[in-house]
Parts: C-alpha cells; sequence; structure tokens
C-alpha cells in the first residue's frame, strides 16, 4: 500500500504505477532521503545522504534544490541506491492533480470543452556530470506531448491517450443579466476564465436581439 492509494480499483503493475502515478519529478523531500539512506549500498552514498539530512546542513539546497532534481534524478547523486518495490509503493509520492481553468463557455459550445495552458519549463543540473536538462511541467509537459500528436495526425483524430479528470465548481460567476457592467480581473488566472465570459455573452446577444450588452473591462498582468 502507498501512503495515498492509488487512485485505481484493483491491482496495479509497476509500469502503471511509474509511469502515470508515482511523482518522479517533484523535489525530493528530506524526509525520502532519510528512508533512501540504508538502500545505498556504497558507504560514501549513506554518508553523503547523511550530511545532506542533517538539521542546518547546507548539503540539501546546494545538491537538490538548487540542480532542481526530483526522482528521477536520484542515481546521479547516489549511484549505488537501490530502491526495492516497497520503498516505492509505500514511501514515494503520487502525481498530485494539477488545475485548469475552463476556457470556454458551455452555453456557447455545449459539447466541448476548452483549456488554455502555458507549458512550464525548468532547468535540471545533475550533479554527476554537471549536464544540464531542460524539463517540461509533468502535466502542462504530458498535454504538449498529446496537443502535438494529436495535431500531428491531422488534428482530427482520435486522442492518443486517457487521463483521469474530476471538475471542480468555479468561483468565477456571471451577474445574472447581461446588461450589467462587469470589471474583469486576472492577476493569477490570467484571461482564461474571462474567455468563456465573452463567448457567453457574444451567444446570449447573437440568440437574442433585445440583450443589451453592459459594459466589460479586463485587467490582467504578465509576467
Ligand atoms: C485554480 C487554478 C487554476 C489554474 N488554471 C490554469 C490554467 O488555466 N492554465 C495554466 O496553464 N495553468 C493553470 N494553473 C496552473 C496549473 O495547475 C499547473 O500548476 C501548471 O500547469 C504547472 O504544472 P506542471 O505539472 O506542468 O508543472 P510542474 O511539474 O508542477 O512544475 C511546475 C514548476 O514547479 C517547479 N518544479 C517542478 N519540479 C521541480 C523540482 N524537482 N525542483 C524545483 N522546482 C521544481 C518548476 O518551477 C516548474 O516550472 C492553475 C492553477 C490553479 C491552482
Amino acid at each position: 500500500m502507498t501512503k495515498t492509494p492509488f487512485p485505481v480499483d484493483g491491482e496495479i503493475s509497476f509500469r502503471d504505477a511509474l509511469t502515470k502515478h508515482i511523482d518522479l519529478t517533484s523535489p525530493i523531500s528530506k524526509k525520502m532521503l532519510t528512508a533512501m539512506i540504508h538502500l545505498c549500498e556504497a558507504q560514501p552514498d549513506k554518508a553523503l545522504l547523511e550530511e545532506v539530512v542533517k538539521n542546518k546542513s547546507t548539503k540539501y539546497d546546494e545538491l537538490f534544490k538548487q540542480n532542481n532534481l526530483g526522482l528521477l534524478d536520484i542515481l546521479s547523486v547516489v549511484p549505488s541506491l537501490r530502491l526495492t518495490p516497497d520503498f516505492i509503493f509505500q514511501k514515494c509520492d503520487l502525481i498530485m492533480p494539477r488545475y485548469y481553468t475552463i476556457a470556454s463557455s458551455s452555453l456557447a459550445y455545449p459539447e466541448d470543452l476548452t483549456i488554455a495552458i502555458s507549458l512550464s519549463r525548468f532547468e535540471v543540473t545533475l550533479p554527476d556530470t554537471g549536464e544540464k536538462l531542460i524539463r517540461d511541467g509533468l502535466v502542462s509537459g504530458y498535454l504538449e506531448q498529446i496537443h502535438k500528436s494529436h495535431l500531428a495526425a491531422g488534428g482530427n483524430g482520435p486522442i492518443p491517450d486517457t487521463t483521469m479528470c474530476f471538475v471542480k465548481d468555479s468561483n468565477f460567476v456571471m451577474p445574472a443579466t447581461h446588461d450589467v457592467p462587469i470589471l474583469m480581473v486576472g492577476p493569477g488566472t490570467g484571461v482564461v476564465p474571462f474567455i468563456g465570459f465573452m463567448q457567453e455573452r457574444e451567444k446570449c446577444q447573437k440568440s437574442d436581439d433585445s440583450v443589451q450588452l453592459g459594459s466589460a473591462s479586463l485587467y490582467f498582468g504578465c509576467r
């Protein structure tokens, strides 16, 4: 059993656990590194991890935080580590859900749902070789791959993978009538939820001539 159960019914293969559920790229906690010490076969690797997890040691920041390492990169720090199935199932974190704001109006597009995603990217430096890797954000990178292969298949083919998702109610609610002026402020979410607002106003106006739209202003920030 993992500390959090896998979100699947029944048995799960190692391949599925490692490729679909276990978080291999997020920062590794000191707690997890502590649990790895006795799984290192070489004494210098054990000693290194003991130093890394010590209170007030700067080694954790130097080796793990500054290099942006995840579990995927651990052998670059302690090559003699031998992770066991028990460890993988009991100690490793599962991938947490990422949230994406629905960018389309269900009134204007009842059969489709649009999301707008910006691809996260960060640099990983492998301590043993100094090699620098550009790593895509786990979920935005995965969705980018799906999107690319969908486009490569002409944009009309079946989506080449399935993924688990759920819908959460939004805090963004449009005024009850469209004549009310709206002020849209998107500091964290950007413009995404407001694309749906605009689609909904347009749809309502097109389907009923008597609908009067109030003014709409959008403020958002870009980094
Ligand atoms: C309510 C809500 C709505 C959102 N709506 C949208 C939306 O509409 N569109 C959108 O694009 N995003 C949205 N987001 C953000 C989105 O949920 C994700 O956080 C984003 O896509 C990044 O996820 P990821 O899995 O691609 O990247 P992750 O793999 O989670 O990486 C994200 C960042 O974490 C850091 N990081 C990752 N691993 C390491 C490591 N080992 N060491 C150090 N740093 C690391 C890096 O800086 C990296 O760029 C929303 C978030 C919330 C909470």
